[in-house]
């Protein structure tokens, strides 16, 4: 047997599972961050948020127009304001004092400015096409973020980067069946939304599934998890993108809030949101993380504003959110079960792994 073609879409997930692509050890033990480097990322985001421009941008500063970031190709990004998207880049100045990117959800200072039409070509052919109507600026200044979620490289252990700011919650998508669900990646995620000052939804997706679940755990009862999450005060929804189960109260979760989706590929996310908003084409799968070279972007999270209010940001091809400031020693804020002698056997041992994948 030949080894199994990737389609573009990759819509032979099986494979995908069966390949241990997400196999949930692999990721954590690949993901060992020390608290040195914790520490300097710490720093640098830091720095980012309190970052102003140099002198040359002038005193009016306080003046300029604040937008916010949708999405960010390399050194360019779209910046939305009073309806206008403004094709941005950041000033030199400000890039020279972090190297910290400008992210999704970042709120920034802006002022117009034409920009060197020699890169807006380059971004053409490495990104979306440039309308000749866009408006192009420059950004002066990012302002403090109020949340933030990284990207942890799985490739490279020790680096993870900010990848989207400023949003509320965190809608974390898993699917009872194809995928069957892993309650050790539901917790991680769990920690890396609460760790950055996001509100955690648990959504349990194709709850039309559940007696034929089983958890790649095999012992745990999704029942029973799902229990035990709300007994721990987490917000949880169980839906069904295909019977329409949980949809309102899906909406109503989403409604004039800006939300993270978070969750692997074929959990259900882009069936769910275009159940909710069927105009919204939600892109599947890790394409857009790959650029027309075939090689990874920097980042991959892109806003989507709702009809009914709010917005989506959608983190397609991330597989693993970082933690931020989470140590060893403080893992059990993140896990009031096990602080209490509460928790199960199951979720004991996901606090042991990730415990020591922080050590
Ligand atoms: P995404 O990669 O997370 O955006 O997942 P998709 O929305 O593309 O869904 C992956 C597959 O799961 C598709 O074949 C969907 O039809 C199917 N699916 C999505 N939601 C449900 C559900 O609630 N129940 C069932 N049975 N299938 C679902």
């Amino acid at each position: 047997m030949g080894k199994p073609k990737k389609g573009p879409r990759e819509k032979d997930l099986t494979s995908r599972y069966m390949s241990g692509g997400l196999d949930e050890d692999r990721v954590e033990s690949q993901e060992r961050f020390s608290p040195s480097h914790k520490a300097r990322q710490q720093n640098k985001i830091e720095r980012t948020a309190q970052m102003r421009a140099g002198e040359e941008s002038g005193a009016d500063i306080d003046t300029l127009p604040i937008g916010q970031v949708i999405q960010v190709h390399s050194r360019f990004s779209d910046v939305e304001h009073a309806g206008k998207t403004y094709l941005c880049e950041v000033r030199k100045t400000l890039r020279r004092i972090s190297e910290t990117q400008v992210v999704v959800g970042d709120r920034v200072r802006f002022r117009q400015a034409p920009l060197d039409g020699a890169q807006i070509a380059r971004r053409a052919q490495g990104g979306p096409i440039v309308r000749g109507d866009m408006q192009t600026a420059i950004i002066e200044q990012v302002l403090p973020r109020a949340t933030i979620l990284l990207r942890a490289d799985s490739f490279k252990a020790i680096e993870q980067h900010p990848i989207v700011a400023n949003a509320k919650q965190m809608l974390i998508v898993a699917s009872l069946r194809f995928p069957n669900v892993k309650w050790g990646l539901i917790d991680r995620m769990l920690i890396a939304a609460q760790s950055g000052g996001l509100k955690p939804i648990l959504c349990i997706n194709k709850i039309d599934l559940i007696d034929e679940a089983k958890s790649s755990e095999d012992r745990v009862d999704p029942r029973a998890a799902i229990a035990h999450y709300q007994s721990m005060g987490i917000a949880l929804l169980s839906t069904s993108a295909t019977s329409g189960v949980g949809l309102d109260e899906l909406r109503a979760t989403l409604t004039g809030i800006e939300t993270v989706l978070a969750g692997h590929s074929g959990v259900g996310k882009s069936s769910l949101i275009n159940a909710i908003q069927p105009t919204l084409d939600l892109r599947v799968g890790d394409i857009s993380n790959f650029n027309n070279k075939g090689r990874h972007t920097t980042t991959s999270a892109r806003r989507y504003p709702l009809d009914f209010g709010g917005a989506v940001i959608d983190t397609p091809g991330v597989k693993l959110f970082g933690l931020w400031g989470v140590t060893s020693e403080n893992l059990q804020e993140y896990f009031p079960d096990v602080a209490d002698g509460s928790a199960p056997t199951w979720r004991a041992e996901s606090y042991e792994r990730i415990a020591a994948s922080l050590e």
